[in-house]
Parts: structure tokens; sequence; C-alpha cells
């Protein structure tokens, strides 16, 4: 109470944090988009980081997405995006990379993936990839990056997950390839319940997903979130995506507190934090000043997040 904004600003930046949410291609900021391409305009770049709407926001990553070239832009991008979460005290990050996005492109996946885990191997943040398929494309697509998840899992991935349209990739589809992931040792995750309903939730858990990306369709069905909370699901949460992508409204209408209040596990994440001009210690302060989240209830949402990581790691409690 009384926590003038500065001050909660500074407590969100120095609050050790883990981001499981997090895609690279998303976080590659336009000052950084120029670097790879100094023949565009800084103007030209920020128009496509301005849109409307999930088609819009699509459009706009699609666009980024194709200026990363090979692995050298590849490896950029993650050298920045480590810099910027070292500077806000991110200890430990999964870190989406979409493989699925490189099949598309047809480039080879084994080069870039070199490169960035290269790139993250000096920095002083704990770096673990989940390989992400675009479930729209369909289950053979799933299955190869599925495939190139398992072939490195001692080498750095963590997990594998699905993103893309739930309405015209069900997971009820993936459920062979989720099986074989796991199998070969792989966590899971999925995007369910961002755009399409509770029902999407409740297919990524039939298969077996371990935590749900964003899945704030939850709060409107009270037995889903028992269940979440019962089982200890975690939501993969990001504000401003939702606002961003209109998945959600209106700021004031995120369902994060009343998620929060009925007990479900929340981590709070950055999605894609160049696209919807966001930080992680900003989605902290999001939370606190328009959900007011008490600084207690902050530091039980970074306890959250290194406490449902896909790899063990303990919330630095002395800081
Ligand atoms: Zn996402």
């Amino acid at each position: 109470m009384g926590e003038n904004h500065q001050s909660i600003s500074a407590f969100c930046r120095q609050l050790p944090k883990a981001e499981l949410h997090l895609h690279l291609e998303g976080s590659v900021e336009p000052e950084t988009l120029r670097e790879m391409a100094p023949g565009l305009s800084l103007e030209e770049i920020r128009s496509h980081y301005r849109y409307e709407g999930f088609e819009g926001f699509l459009n706009g990553f699609g666009w980024v997405v194709r200026r990363l070239r090979g692995p050298g832009d590849y490896a950029l991008a993650a050298r920045r995006l480590l810099e910027r979460l070292e500077g806000e005290n991110v200890r430990y990050a999964e870190i989406i990379l979409s493989a699925g996005v490189v099949l598309w492109k047809q480039q080879e996946f084994a080069p870039i993936y070199d490169a960035v885990r290269e790139a993250a191997a000096g920095s002083r943040v704990e770096v673990w990839w989940i390989l992400d398929a675009i479930r729209h494309f369909g289950v053979e697509h799933t299955r190869k990056v599925a495939e190139l998840a398992a072939e490195r899992v001692d080498d750095g991935v963590v997990a594998f997950g699905i993103g893309g349209d739930e309405a015209r990739g069900p997971a009820e589809w993936f459920k062979e390839v989720y099986a074989f992931a796991r199998g070969e040792g792989l966590r899971l995750t999925a995007h369910a319940g961002e755009a399409a309903g509770p029902e999407s939730i409740r297919a990524a858990l039939e298969i077996g997903a371990e935590r749900i990306g964003h899945g704030i369709r939850a709060a409107g069905d009270p037995d889903l979130m028992q269940l979440l909370k019962e089982r200890e699901i975690p939501l993969e949460i990001s504000i401003s995506s939702n606002v961003a992508t209109g998945v959600c409204g209106r700021l004031e209408e995120h369902p994060v507190r009343r998620l929060f209040d009925a007990g479900v596990p929340l981590v709070l994440n950055t999605d894609d934090p160049a696209m919807f001009h966001t930080t992680l210690s900003r989605e902290y302060e999001i939370a606190a000043t328009c959900f007011g989240f008490t600084q207690d209830e902050l530091r039980q949402l970074a306890r959250n997040s290194f406490r449902h990581a896909f790899r063990p790691v303990s919330f630095p409690e002395a800081q």
C-alpha cells in the first residue's frame, strides 16, 4: 500500500524472474532488425510493429521472421535478447524457437540451432530451448519439429510445443506426436485457450500438455480452473500480448486477477516482447498497477516462474 509508481517499477525490475513463454522471433527489436538489414529504415521497420488485431499481428510477425535469413541473424537476435534479460534480472529463460517457421522458410535447422545455442552460452541467464511447431500446418509438419527437438534433448532443448491457429489445428491431432516427444524425454507445453475456448485447453491437457500457453479462456470455466489448480498445471500468462492481439478486448477485462484469486497457478511472461512493446518487468508492473497485485503477490508470481520451469531451478529467496 502507498507504494508509488517509481518504487513498483524498480521492485519489478529487481525481482529475480524466470521467463517461460518467450518467442525468440518476437523478441527482435526494430533496432536489431536494422542491424540485420541496414538497407531498411527504422521507420519502415517500425511500421510492421504497429498493427490491428490478431491477423495484423500475424502479418507483422511473419514480416519479421522472414528477415531472419540464417544462423547469423538468429544468433544476433539471441544475443540482443539475452542482454535485455540480464538487464532486468531475468535469471532463467526457456526460449521458444519456432523450428516450424525455420522449416516453413526452407532453411536448414541445425546451423540455426547451433548458432543460438552458442550465442546463449556466454550469458548470465540460464537458457533452455523449447522447439515449437505450427499446429495448422498439420501432423506431419509437427512430427518433424518433435523429431528435431528429440535429437537435441541432451543438447539444450527442454520441451516441445505447438502454436498457431488452435481452430485450424486442434490438439487431438497431435496425440501421437506428444506421446512420441514425451517418450524421448521432452517436456510438453501447448498454446491453448488464447483465441479458442476452454475446450481447446481441455484438449491440450488430454494430449499431455504440462503447461498451457495463455489459457485465459479458462476463466469462464470454473471446473476447468479447479482442474488446473488440482493438477498444478500453470497458465503462461501474457497480459500485453492478449490486449495487443485483441483476444482480450480491453486491458481491464483481462482475467489475470480472477484466475489468480481462483488459485490457478500462473506465471507472467512477455510472449513476443518486441511485437507487444513490453518487457517482463513491465508485465509484473501491469499486474501491480492495473490489477492490484501486492509486492507479496508479485513475489509469489516470480516464485511460480521458477517453480514451473521445466528444469529444476529455485527462486533466489535471499534477494
Ligand atoms: Zn506464444
